[in-house]
């Protein structure tokens, strides 16, 4: 076995078909089988269901070196009483486990991904950094949650069956996605296939601490949307945070944005976890409108979810108001978010594999 179908964008492989039958037709093969596995917009019955017309050499071939089996398993799934967001378990052919979570919202059905098991990053505030890192996901991995999640959410009932499909996909799950770049993209690239799942860029979002490099590679290879993880405007501040800081200031990761605000054309996501009596001050406000004066942004406020043996709390919302209100007062697009599945440990930086709900928190307030 070389590996896992999933593995393969459409142009490996075509390039696999050619070079074993050569290039006549090989584009039609690799389309029949990119159709057979993704289905034009929507995940077919498993096992994949081929056209007629797939060339069957080309299939006996591609089973021969390649496995088709689904890479994972649900093993256990929660379903919020709060918003019907549900968060997936899923179990890989090593036994390590990952967690998806599906969040339904005002007509959009977003899919939050992982991309690694655990993340050597380590940010303070995070349950996942705290497990470090176990590996990386594979492309298959990758691609097999969105067409496993799918799989499973037609077997439901309630609020997520009501929708056609996921409509959005965020990497905002386990992991760091820039520390498994190669991964990330050619995932995104089965993702945007026109005969494949068919999202298009703007519906994908990737967030990240800000590795440069990759930053960079990322801002010049894909058409996905960025969401930046900031949480501090002071360097000093930040580095205690989030070590990555020491390593990629964060003025040199805004000045990587603004260099290439004009060909990325859309806001920039700036996500602000904010963390009570840390970073929550009028003055850390202040300093972040400023870090960002000129660059077009929307700045999203998540107030820490707490977890057991957090060393961080959860700021009062008369905090986040006050900090919102003076990011809008320099004229920054601001939103809130009070974030999802919290009653299940799916909300953000809680994906851990025995994640536990936080308990005594507030519930959701009205914006
Ligand atoms: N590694 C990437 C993507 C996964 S984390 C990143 O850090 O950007 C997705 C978002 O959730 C990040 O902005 C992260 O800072 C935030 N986050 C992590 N733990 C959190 C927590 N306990 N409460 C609120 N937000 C958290
Ligand atoms: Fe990793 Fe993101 Fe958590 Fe930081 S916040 S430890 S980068 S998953």
């Amino acid at each position: 076995m070389y590996g896992h179908i999933f593995e393969l964008t459409r142009k490996h492989l075509e390039s696999l078909i050619t070079a074993k039958f050569g290039a006549q037709s090989a584009q039609t093969r690799a389309n029949r089988i990119f159709e057979g596995l993704y289905g034009r917009g929507k995940v077919p019955e498993w096992q994949p269901q081929f056209p007629e017309q797939t060339h069957l050499g080309t299939l006996e071939y591609l089973r021969s070196g390649y496995s088709f089996e689904l890479p994972m398993t649900v093993s256990r799934c929660e379903t919020s009483a709060m918003d019907g967001s549900s968060k997936l378990v899923m179990t890989l052919k090593d036994g390590l486990e990952i967690e998806t979570v599906l969040i339904p919202e005002r007509g959009r059905l977003t899919q939050c991904l992982s991309t690694q098991v655990g993340c050597a990053q380590g940010c303070r505030f995070c349950q996942t950094g705290r497990m470090g890192l176990l590996r990386s996901l594979t492309v298959s991995e990758i691609v097999g949650q969105v067409v496993v999640a799918e799989l499973w959410r037609r077997t439901q009932q309630g609020v997520v069956a009501e929708y056609d499909r996921a409509t959005n996909l965020v990497f905002m799950g386990m992991g760091e996605p820039l520390d498994n770049l190669q991964s990330v993209l050619d995932a995104i690239e089965i993702f945007t296939d026109t005969q494949g799942l068919q999202f298009s860029h703007n519906k994908i979002t990737v967030s990240t601490v800000g590795l440069l490099p990759q930053l960079d590679t990322l801002l010049s290879s894909a058409k996905t949307c960025l969401a930046l993880s900031l949480h501090s405007p002071f360097d000093a501040e930040r580095s205690k945070v989030m070590p990555v800081n020491v390593r990629h200031p964060v003025a040199d990761v805004i000045a990587l944005l603004r260099s290439r605000a004009e060909s990325y054309g859309r806001p920039y996501m700036i996500q602000y976890t904010l963390l009570k009596n840390v970073n929550d001050t009028a003055d850390h406000a202040h300093a972040l409108a400023q870090l960002l004066a000129g660059l077009k942004v929307k700045i999203n406020l998540i107030p820490l979810n707490e977890h057991e043996g957090a060393a961080f709390r959860r700021p009062d919302l008369s905090r986040l108001w006050q900090f919102r209100d003076i990011l809008k007062e320099h004229g920054h697009v601001v939103t809130v978010r009070l974030s999802k599945g919290r009653d299940i440990a799916a909300a953000c930086g809680q994906l851990i594999k025995s994640g536990k709900p936080a308990a005594g928190l507030s519930s959701d307030q009205p914006m």
